[in-house]
């Protein structure tokens, strides 16, 4: 942590950032300032202001006021906000993809992949006055008629990891903004400029001032979000261990509260596969943004010593091919990964698994990375011999070091999976109707596929794992989130022409029976 006129003051160069609140620019109060760096040069290209509790008030109590008016805008309204965001997220394509691939590591190709699906979250929320009409009953009993109305909740926050600088961002946030919450939304520190892109988006499209905020900062930002009284609602995506404190600390002060965590996502290969395609699908699924997806397969899991034979060694040759490379070159598979810090865990991995018995058939832990050589750069690895009780079997790897863990037959695949304290996502590739019914009826995980490697849900199905994948009963993406973004409302309602009180007040349990 550095003190901004120090860093400022050395290098000119390095842009000074600033949070977004009440539709404006806001330098905030706080002292503590962190660098965001190029992970594929490792040079630092921007300071982060990190938030105090103060500055999470002011962004809180701005979004509040602003709630009461956002609340009565009518829906079509709202709605024609996300059209025009809509229009100008797609316009911004090239520059926004720029400006995550320069700060988290990640291939334009895939930037504007993961843009896209921040665009298909964007029109499922276009949807929101058809996902947000009530219930209606009439003559329930005596002239009362009685409706559900869906309400929003007021001010909400989203706190998003590194590895979706937008997509993350914009799924979480889009659908409470057009149910009509106002939402402060704190990104990862270290990819701070996308949100604030985003932001401006937001600002072009006509989001009135204080609907949307950001405040970047660390854990101190955090906790003053989800222990803030005027926040209704955390919406939380990373790693395991902070989802399960931010689920415990914000239910402990009575939010409502999603949030998604790590996976370790395996690949059932059966022996009818068509192995090129496995292959070939894993290879994508598995190494794409060097690993650092929680959808992203960890585990190759070929059922049979025939089968595993065949599939690693096609699977080898093509691992040796991968090519890492800085995030703008159009030859790179797959770039750097996030940090130094990250890069260190995911050798230690590969070497403690190493010295437990596993077997290196491709070593990417010292790749060629040219003129970038300060880059966090990690070559595609390839483990086989792996088994279940290896550290790098057990925990979340974010860095393209994949295994191979040998199985006998499909039960002892589906005791492995459910087994795994994580349950985000998996998948198998059969010709096997019978093969694939069994296993997606019994595997204990949220999002499976049958001969689809990363079995992502459509912007409008719900998304989220199962076990310690997820805290909270909510989903991303989908209807889900119209549930988790409003509170129902139950009237009952009657206008009697005629009053008749002679009967006097009634002591029994209303009932339409009677
Ligand atoms: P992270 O948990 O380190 O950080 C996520 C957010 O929490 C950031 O905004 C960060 O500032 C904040 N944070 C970090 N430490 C904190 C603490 N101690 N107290 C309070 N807040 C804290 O995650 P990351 O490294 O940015 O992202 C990678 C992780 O996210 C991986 O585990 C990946 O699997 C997971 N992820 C999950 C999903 C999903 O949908 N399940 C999607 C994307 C990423």
């Amino acid at each position: 942590m550095n003190k901004l006129d120090h860093i400022v003051g050395e290098n000119k160069s390095v842009e000074k950032l600033h949070h977004f609140i009440g539709g404006a620019k806001s330098e905030g109060k706080t002292e503590r300032f962190g660098p965001v760096y190029n992970p594929s040069t490792g040079e630092e290209i921007a300071v982060c202001p990190y938030a105090t509790a103060a500055d999470v008030n002011e962004a809180v109590e701005v979004a509040d006021k602003a709630f009461h008016a956002w609340r009565k805008t009518p829906v079509a309204k709202r709605v024609e906000v996300l059209f025009k965001f809509r229009t100008l997220l797609i316009d911004a394509t090239e520059e926004l993809a720029i400006t995550i691939g320069r700060e988290n590591g990640k291939t334009i190709s895939d930037a504007k992949g993961e843009i896209s699906r921040a665009i298909e979250a964007v029109d499922f929320a276009i949807n929101a006055p058809h996902l947000l009409k009530g219930e209606h009953s009439s003559d329930v009993g005596g002239n009362i008629n009685s409706f559900s109305i869906k309400q929003p909740l007021g001010v909400v926050t989203c706190i998003s990891p590194f590895n979706f600088p937008v997509m993350v961002p914009v799924a979480m946030t889009t659908m409470a903004l057009v149910c009509g919450n106002s939402v402060v939304l704190k990104p990862s520190e270290r990819v701070p400029n996308s949100a604030l892109f985003i932001s401006e988006l937001w600002e072009k499209a006509g989001l009135p001032a204080g609907v949307w905020s950001v405040v970047n900062g660390d854990k101190e930002a955090v906790d003053a979000l989800i222990t803030h009284p005027k926040v209704m609602a955390v919406s939380f995506v990373g790693s395991t261990k902070v989802a399960e404190y931010i689920y415990e600390e914000a239910s402990r002060h009575h939010k409502r509260v999603a949030a998604f965590g790590g996976g370790k996502n395996h690949m059932i290969i059966m022996p009818d596969a068509d192995i090129d395609f496995a292959v070939n699908s894993f290879l994508g699924a598995a190494y794409g943004a060097a690993s650092q997806r929680c959808m992203a397969l960890s585990v190759a899991m070929p059922v049979g010593e025939n089968t595993a034979e065949v599939f690693v060694e096609k699977l080898r040759k093509r691992v040796e091919e991968l090519k890492v490379g800085s995030y703008d070159n159009e030859e790179a598979d797959f770039g750097p990964v996030i940090t130094q810090q990250s890069k260190d865990n995911v050798l230690k991995s590969i070497e403690d698994s190493l010295r437990e018995g596993a077997k290196l058939c491709v070593d990417g832990r010292d790749p060629d990375a040219g003129k970038n050589n300060n880059g966090y750069y990690l070559g595609a690895t390839l483990l086989d011999n792996v088994t279940p009780e290896m550290e790098i079997y057990r925990e979340e790897v974010f860095g393209p070091a994949r295994i191979v863990v040998r199985v006998n037959n499909l039960s002892e695949a589906i005791d492995l999976v459910n087994d795994h304290e994580f349950g985000n996502g998996v998948t198998i590739f059969t010709q096997s109707g019978p093969a694939a019914r069994e296993f997606t009826e019994k595997v204990e995980v949220g999002m499976v596929g049958v001969n689809v490697p990363i079995p992502i849900p459509v912007g409008y199905h719900n998304f989220g794992g199962w076990k310690r994948s997820k805290f909270g009963e909510s989903h991303m993406f989908g209807p889900d989130t119209v549930r988790f973004f409003t509170k129902i409302k139950t009237i009952s309602e009657r206008w009697p022409e005629n009053t008749d009180n002679k009967k006097g007040a009634a002591f029994d349990f209303p009932s339409n029976r009677n």
